[in-house]
């Protein structure tokens, strides 16, 4: 009987452990993670930035490459960069909100503080591009009840992603990453980059060659999930 319970509530509690962790569980949070679609679209995204140095380069090559993108901006990083975050909208990318300061606490945080993790960063992008984001990623795609209702009461919509990069990874280089991407690349994908990471804008280039001679073609989360991102 013993362990029974004890088998129990392991059970329960890696079930409660995937729930929070997995962004694309969906228990808490309803997230989108991917399209379902036949055609070869696929859509980019960057998260934690801007970073001062290394997004002019990433947005470079998205221009060199016409390719739209999503960034999922920090607020704290908007307000010390919104020069970039115009160029952002200004070439044609979405901006979006990815929390006000990004702490790894805001899984244990109150309703009212993540509402203010989540209120002041879409002040932020609007302050700086007088846009009103509708799109929200969770940091570390962590989710829980209250950040479920904060999102929801704040009408985001929560966006996940399919294929993770690890590009945050030190150790590995960009052709591992980039192959880590490329082999499981199919169309709907949402994929995962950080633009805050030195060789962003290198790991960028080569995924959009590489996915492109394959047929794919990139598009804005917008058009690959027919969402809106930004309040009329
Ligand atoms: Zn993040």
């Amino acid at each position: 009987m013993c362990w029974i319970a004890i088998i129990a509530v392991a059970g329960i509690t890696l079930f409660m452990v995937w729930a929070s962790a997995d962004v694309g569980s969906g228990i808490y949070l309803k997230s989108l993670c991917r399209a379902t679609t036949r055609d070869k679209v696929v859509a980019l995204t960057f998260d934690d930035g801007p970073h001062a140095e290394h997004t002019p380069r990433v947005l470079d090559v998205l221009k060199e490459h016409n390719t739209p993108a999503t960034f999922f901006v920090v607020g704290g990083n908007v307000e010390r960069n919104p020069e970039l975050v115009r160029r952002m909208v200004n070439e044609g990318h979405i901006v979006a909100n990815h929390t006000y300061s990004h702490r790894g606490t805001l899984p244990i945080s109150s309703y009212r503080r993540v509402c203010a993790e989540l209120n002041r960063c879409n002040e932020a992008i609007a302050t700086t591009t007088r846009r009103r984001t509708m799109l929200f990623r969770p940091p570390f795609g962590v989710t829980n009840p209250i950040i479920g209702r904060a999102v929801r009461e704040l009408g985001l919509q929560s966006i996940g992603w399919s294929i993770r990069s690890l590009d945050t990874i030190s150790h590995r280089s960009r052709e591992e990453v980039c192959q880590r991407v490329i082999r499981r690349l199919r169309g709907g994908d949402i994929i995962l980059l950080h633009d805050r990471c030195e060789d962003a804008d290198k790991l960028a280039r080569m995924i959009i060659t590489q996915a492109t001679s394959q047929g794919y073609r990139f598009v804005s989360l917008e058009e690959l999930l027919n969402v809106k991102a930004y309040e009329d």
